[in-house]
């Protein structure tokens, strides 16, 4: 069961995005690297930004992640949310990859209790069909309070 209802929309890979995709699947966090000069990317794009070069790579993610924004979100806007109100959408950052930034979901965590720079590890959230998405959660468990 995935973290939230199965009414869920599900990804449309298209071309530039699609081994990430089939990373995902393999439960593999993979993001794009130029070929050229290795500047890393995401979302992926067909040419790098800083050399033009259209070869790419796709490399495994560092361990370490850590919450680089977020917001709270209150208001269900499609009813496959509406159950897990209030929840945090994030923009994870990796150490050593300075242009990734990843739209996800912080998990098991007070809302109130996000920081910025907070220390974070992935899990993967089993959507069925053997797909997979990247979703996170607090690295250490957040003291009782
Ligand atoms: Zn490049």
């Amino acid at each position: 069961m995935s973290w939230f209802a199965d009414d869920m929309p599900r990804p449309v890979p298209h071309m530039d995005d699609a081994a990430f995709w089939e990373g995902c699947a393999e439960r593999r966090l993979l993001f794009q690297h130029c070929a050229g000069c290795s500047t890393a990317r995401h979302p992926p794009t067909p040419i790098c930004p800083v050399c033009r070069s259209s070869a790419t790579q796709w490399r495994e993610a560092p361990a370490h992640a850590e919450v680089y924004t977020y917001t709270v979100i209150h208001y269900a806007a499609h009813a496959a949310v509406k159950d897990r109100l209030p929840y945090v959408a994030a923009v994870v950052s990796f150490a050593g990859l300075s242009g990734v930034r990843l739209v996800t979901n912080l998990t098991d965590c007070d809302p109130g209790r996000v920081r910025i720079g907070m220390p974070v590890r992935l899990w993967w959230d089993d959507i069925g069909d053997g797909q997979y998405l990247p979703r996170f959660a607090p690295l250490e468990r957040e003291a009782s309070s």
